[in-house]
């Protein structure tokens, strides 16, 4: 069996861009140029260990389209492995993370099944790198293939994508695990100055910001029967007379098919205003929290609120989950009819990611105000998706959140995540308000245009490399 998998990119017109980024689009030609010299008759491979699911995958399909499409050869691979290589990684990443769920140890025999996989496909991928050749490793999972790689005369490049702010024990725990296979990287890249680790060499150190697509199905603009149509078919509203359509990644026009599973004692009325989360169900997102601020403390009497995330039925690894769900389910039970009637509990089908992503298009788009009341965060796309779609946010003053909104000005900081009434009373005000929630909603959009698109990141990919290359 093959160790790595090769995933297909079909090249994506960086010119998409150029109406979006108007004057500033030059930084992309010149970033396009640079590159195209930079890195003539070289490859840059990016290694990780999933092509679907995910914030990685998804980033991924869409940066590595549109650098083949400025001419880059970039390629794709998907380290494998068994079930014990991906529990094991899964620890790492709750480690990592200040999570300790399973009590289980990271010692020697799970470094052996951990550097056994990571070997077969560093050898795998070997074959085919060449010296000159730049090598993106993405993740914890890849982190064993670093040494291997290096040795090919390659610049290797290691991806962390997640981070915490202050590291305790467990954290620095997996960090020992894994310093001493990073030693020969080239260079190491974090999502955020407070996750670089402390023990690795701080030159080699770069910080870039995550991105969205401003294009795909998640973000694409969606004209407002349209987005009636979706939420028609996801069973939230009705009367949806146009056809529930949207553009995939690779520009084909695909319909939404699927229905949502929801908790509802009624369909949404068409003019009230809408209060939504969309989040994985996990308590670190806080859905019980946000389902209390909103039934004691927003006070308009004809608010509702969209509490979104995956399907958890069916998907048998995230039994965690489902739990959660099952927590909120049994909250928005035990509200007073009044506060229930106004709450919806949405879970999204997963079948197809693209049709998940262009049903969380539609329900950000129809909210009026989006909160993200996590009580820890990586960085929180959940809040770049909706400030993109120029609407107001409420986020919690934690990890990247803290960084993504200008508190009274792209949205409202709630710096005690469990505060709930203040949660209430901020979104309260947005809610009301639609002038500010509309000048809050259109200073978002800008920010994002500006930061988090992800032409910002390859041009900044293209300066790192040009510094190391050079
Ligand atoms: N998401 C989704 N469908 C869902 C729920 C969430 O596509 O039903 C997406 C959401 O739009 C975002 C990502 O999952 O792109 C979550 O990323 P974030 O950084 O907010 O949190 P994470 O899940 O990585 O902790």
């Amino acid at each position: 069996m093959a160790a790595i998998t090769h995933v297909p990119i079909s090249p994506l017109p960086p010119e998409r861009f150029r109406e979006l980024l108007g004057a500033e689009y030059g930084r992309v030609e010149e970033a396009i140029e640079t590159a195209s010299s930079l890195l003539a008759g070289r490859v840059v491979w990016h290694v990780n260990s999933t092509a679907t699911g995910g914030g990685v995958a998804e980033l991924l399909h869409s940066l590595l389209a549109y650098a083949r499409g400025a001419g880059a050869d970039v390629r794709w691979a998907v380290v494998g492995g068994g079930p014990e290589f991906f529990r094991i990684t899964k620890r790492i990443h709750n480690h990592l993370h200040g999570l300790d769920s399973d009590s289980g140890l990271l010692g020697e025999a799970e470094r052996e099944e951990f550097l056994r996989v990571n070997r077969l496909a560093a050898d795998e991928l070997a074959e085919l790198v060449q010296p000159g050749d730049v090598v993106y490793l993405h993740d914890p999972q890849t982190a064993g293939m670093v040494e291997r790689l290096s040795a090919t005369g390659a610049t290797v490049i290691w991806r962390c994508h997640i981070g915490i702010d202050r590291p305790d024990p467990i954290v620095r725990g997996a960090w020992d695990f894994l310093l001493p296979l990073l030693r020969d990287a080239d260079r190491y890249v974090f999502s955020r100055r407070e996750y670089a680790w402390e023990g690795l060499d701080p030159e080699r150190v770069s910080v870039i910001e995550p991105s969205i697509d401003a294009f795909s199905a998640k973000n694409e603009w969606l004209p407002p029967e349209v987005v009636h149509a979706i939420l028609d078919r996801i069973g939230l509203l009705s009367d949806g007379g146009a056809a529930a359509v949207y553009r995939r990644l690779d520009g084909s026009q695909a319909r939404v098919d699927r229905r949502a599973r929801i908790d509802q004692d009624q369909q949404l009325p068409e003019r009230a205003p809408v209060m939504t989360q969309v989040s994985r169900w996990d308590t670190l997102k806080d859905p019980l929290g946000v389902l209390e601020g909103f039934a004691e403390h927003v006070d308009l009497p004809d608010a509702h609120l969209l509490l979104v995330g995956p399907d958890t039925e069916g998907v048998s690894d995230d039994p965690e989950g489902a739990e959660v769900l099952g927590e909120v389910r049994a909250a928005r039970e035990a509200l007073d009819p009044g506060a229930r009637s106004r709450v919806h509990l949405v879970s999204l089908p997963m079948e197809d990611v693209e049709e998940n992503a262009a049903m969380v298009n539609a329900i950000q788009r129809r909210s009026t105000l989006v909160v993200q009341k996590s009580i820890a965060e990586g960085f929180g796309l959940t809040a770049t998706e909706a400030m993109w779609k120029a609407r107001p946010v409420i986020v919690s003053a934690v990890g990247g959140l803290g960084e993504q909104v200008v508190d009274g000005v792209t949205g409202r900081l709630l710096e005690d995540p469990r505060d709930l009434e203040t949660f209430g009373r901020l979104a309260s005000e947005l809610l009301a308000d639609p002038a500010l929630a509309a000048r809050m909603g259109e200073a978002a959009q800008e920010r994002v245009r500006t930061r988090y698109l992800g032409t910002r990141h390859l041009i900044q990919y293209v300066e790192m490399l040009s510094r190391m290359l050079s």
